[in-house]
């Protein structure tokens, strides 16, 4: 190894990214043009679950970065979900618009039986159901392909379900509600997810507020749950009980923060704060944040099920619902120990995995 490769790597083990990650390899297939990493963060509870991601990352470095923060995420957000999973992520170096092939996937899909069972993949940003089932013709570690073929399908009824109930364990803890009807709640962005959402919340008797950069979404939204479209820029300031994120991350942040008239702060988008001292902005705004990861793993517990029993809806619901209580311990804790909520997460979820 030369000095200069050497350093490469002193810098790769010790990078803050890095964090006691298993095993990283890299992929490459020159004839289909596969670039890729699999990082496996913590197989302590079990295989290492996680999506792969194809994106066209701007440096070799971005691409590592990613993956690895990715994949301890996903050791985190299994471990709280109570799921016999590890933590693992993968991505594919590549413009999911332009390089995509049958070749590229069904090579990757080679790559991950090769590493015996130790990764489980599944979709994520840049990638499909159809191109879970061109890796399905090379592995079987693999999930997320499409329902026909047996598949748990859709995950988004699962993860609002989650969200819903992590909100209904906010709102209980912040204002002392068991029931949701009148409760004021802004939802930012009404997709998969968050339209799931608004549909819970509407049936509990919520007062919905929502905004999306697609037009249509919103006025679905306003169609069939009365809510009151309101425009992107002004969703953080409605006079409003809870601010549900459900579009992009790091959408709490230090412009966003003081605009907040909502006390719960709790929606499905990944990585919610800009960084890690958002969670103390917040919670020394007396706003209670419930983590983005905790709330929003109905996705991956949706998952789970397809592989443990055949899947089965009714029990990723149930197993969804737990959520409730994992919010309220960690609310619970953060309050002893004045602290907040994000940070009593990231604690728990490494208690769970002994590190
Ligand atoms: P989606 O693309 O279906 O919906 C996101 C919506 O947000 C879109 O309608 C988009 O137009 C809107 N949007 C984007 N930026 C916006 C902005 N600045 N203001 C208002 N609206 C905006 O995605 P989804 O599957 O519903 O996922 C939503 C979030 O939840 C993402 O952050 C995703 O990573 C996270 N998540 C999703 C799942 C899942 O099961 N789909 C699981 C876990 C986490």
């Amino acid at each position: 190894m030369t000095s200069a490769n050497s350093r490469n790597a002193s810098v790769l083990f010790s990078s803050s990214a890095f964090d006691g990650h298993q095993e990283v390899v890299f992929l490459s297939n020159k004839k289909c043009g596969l670039r890729a990493i699999i990082a496996i963060h913590d197989t302590t509870l079990g295989p290492a679950l996680g999506g792969c991601r194809m994106w066209p990352y701007k440096s070799e470095m971005d691409a590592v970065t990613d993956v690895l923060r990715l994949s301890r995420a996903m050791s985190y957000k299994n471990a709280l979900a109570q799921l016999a999973t590890g933590g693992g992520k993968s991505v594919i170096i590549g413009d999911p618009e332009r390089d995509k092939s049958d070749a590229l996937f069904h090579a990757f899909g080679s790559f991950v039986e090769n590493l015996g069972g130790r990764y489980i993949v599944a979709e994520d940003v840049g990638t499909t159901v159809h191109d879970m089932t061109l890796i399905r013709s090379r592995t079987t570690n693999v999930m997320g392909f499409s329902a026909q073929e047996g598949s748990s399908g859709d995950p988004s009824p699962v993860t609002a379900y989650g969200v819903f109930c992590g909100l209904k364990a906010a709102v209980k803890f912040r204002l002392g509600r068991s029931e949701l009807e009148g409760l004021r709640v802004a939802v930012q962005g009404v997709g998969h997810v968050g339209y799931q959402l608004c549909k819970f919340l509407h049936e509990a008797g919520a007062k919905l507020f929502v905004c999306d950069l697609q037009c249509e979404a919103a006025a679905r939204a306003e169609t069939e749950f009365g809510a009151q479209i309101v425009n992107d820029g002004d969703i953080y300031c409605q006079d409003v009980d809870v601010f549900a994120p459900c579009a992009l991350g790091a959408e709490l942040n230090a412009r966003t923060i003081p605009m907040l008239k909502a006390t719960v702060v709790a929606g499905a988008a990944n990585n919610q704060l800009e960084c890690s001292e958002d969670g103390a902005k917040l919670s020394a705004r007396n706003i209670l944040y419930a983590p983005d990861y905790v709330i929003n793993a109905g996705g991956v517990i949706n998952l789970s099920y397809e592989r443990e029993s055949g899947y089965e809806r009714d029990l990723a619901m149930d197993h969804a619902g737990r959520i409730y209580e994992i919010a309220l311990d960690i609310f619970h804790r953060a309050q002893r120990e004045r602290r907040p909520t994000s940070d009593i997460a990231d604690d728990m979820a490494r208690e769970l995995l002994g590190v």
